[in-house]
């Protein structure tokens, strides 16, 4: 069904303090739009003055409410008046200590929370939700087993679990949840954003909590100074991410999963172009770390760097069809130089670097 969406309504981003949320939420000021932004504590200031700063230079307008994926009902005030919610906020970090209660309890219980306030809230007409390319694979060695060895929108995760990469186990269950819970009703319509790994400038490189800004910043502290891994990803640029959800919501015909990814690349490949242009100042990669290496190493490095997962995604060609999101969005995406470049230098702005 198409769904047309009024842009002088309020629109509610849950999470709004997280690096991909900025940009939406930027968008939307930018457009003129009425923010609800849900984040667990609004007194931190620390993580809403960037939000701030956009808000004071945009036409649009933000109002912060205090919620909690983990706490029932708490959206409701912020959901209020909202044709359209964007449900972004999960976590997303990897050194866990225990997987259900840190990254499964607030992404699926976070994800009926929200959604089932949608049910209880008359104004909505649709709900975006940040799924990821993690709820449609766990291991770039699974690619070469579809046809054309590239991931699509049909496929589900179907080997992740709650002992092997539990972030991408906590994300195929939130998003089966979201789809679960709009399929019990018609007023409102669900579109997914599947995003694979996120680079880019952060807005708020000091206080962001995100691994995507986490390995960034591996990359500048010498951590993959003797090599980077070969490891294999998708990668899309935050800014470009921000504008596919922007589109989610306010295209009337948007619906299903989008894949939203723009290279297929490994870790070695981004470093080197962060090396070719920073490499004199910081002690980035410039060359690419044997498997048996980080097979040895990983898990040092990085707790999800296994090494079942070493062995399953380095060397491994890494490939998604992103045509969906291109025709049904319009989406064009930066070049992959531009994204780890501008990446770096937020953080070197920021002095984090
Ligand atoms: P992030 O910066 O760490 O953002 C996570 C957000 O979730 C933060 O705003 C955080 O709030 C919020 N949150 C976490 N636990 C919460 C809770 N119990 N109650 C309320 N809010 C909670 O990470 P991100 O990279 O922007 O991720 C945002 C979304 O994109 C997630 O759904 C993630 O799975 C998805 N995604 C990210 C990537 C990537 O490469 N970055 C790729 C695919 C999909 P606080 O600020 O209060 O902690």
């Amino acid at each position: 069904m198409a769904i047309s969406i009024d842009k002088s309504k309020p629109v509610l981003v849950t999470g709004a303090t997280g690096y991909v949320a900025g940009w939406l939420v930027k968008r939307l000021l930018d457009e003129g739009v009425t923010v609800h932004a849900a984040v667990r504590n609004p007194d931190k200031t620390e993580k809403i003055q960037h939000l701030d700063e956009i808000a004071s230079n945009s036409p649009g307008e933000i109002k912060y409410f205090k919620a909690d994926l983990l706490q029932e009902g708490s959206y409701a005030e912020a959901m209020k008046d909202c044709e359209l919610v964007y449900h972004t906020a999960s976590p997303f970090f990897t050194d866990v200590k225990d997987p259900q209660k840190q990254l499964i309890d607030p992404a699926v219980k976070g994800t009926s929370n929200v959604l089932e306030q949608a049910n209880k809230t008359e104004s909505v007409k649709r709900v975006v939700v940040t799924s990821s390319c993690a709820a449609i694979y766990t291991d770039a060695s699974e690619c070469k087993s579809y046809p054309n060895g590239e991931l699509t929108e049909e496929i589900w995760n179907k080997t992740a679990s709650l002992k092997y990469q539990p972030y991408s186990y906590s994300k195929t269950l939130a998003e089966q949840k979201a789809w679960d819970i709009a399929g019990t009703q018609n007023r409102w319509d669900l579109v997914c954003i599947n995003p694979s790994f996120v680079m880019g400038p952060a807005l708020n490189p000091k206080v962001a909590t995100s691994e995507s800004v986490t390995i960034l910043k591996q990359m500048g502290d010498g951590t993959f100074k003797q090599g980077a891994p070969k490891m294999s990803v998708g990668v899309v640029d935050v800014r470009d991410l921000g504008e596919a959800h922007f589109r989610a919501g306010y295209t009337p015909e948007a619906n299903g999963r989008n894949i939203a990814s723009a290279h297929n690349t490994n870790f070695f490949e981004m470093g080197k172009i962060l090396h070719g242009k920073f490499g004199n100042d910081y002690a980035l990669p410039s060359k690419a770390a044997p498997k048996w290496l980080i097979w040895l190493m990983g898990p040092m490095i990085n707790k999800a760097l296994t090494r079942r997962f070493v062995s399953n995604n380095i060397g491994h060609d890494w490939k998604a069809n992103n045509t969906k999101i291109k025709n049904e969005l319009g989406m064009q995406f930066r070049p992959l130089n531009e994204t780890m470049q501008d990446a770096f230098q937020a953080l070197i702005d920021a002095k984090v670097v």
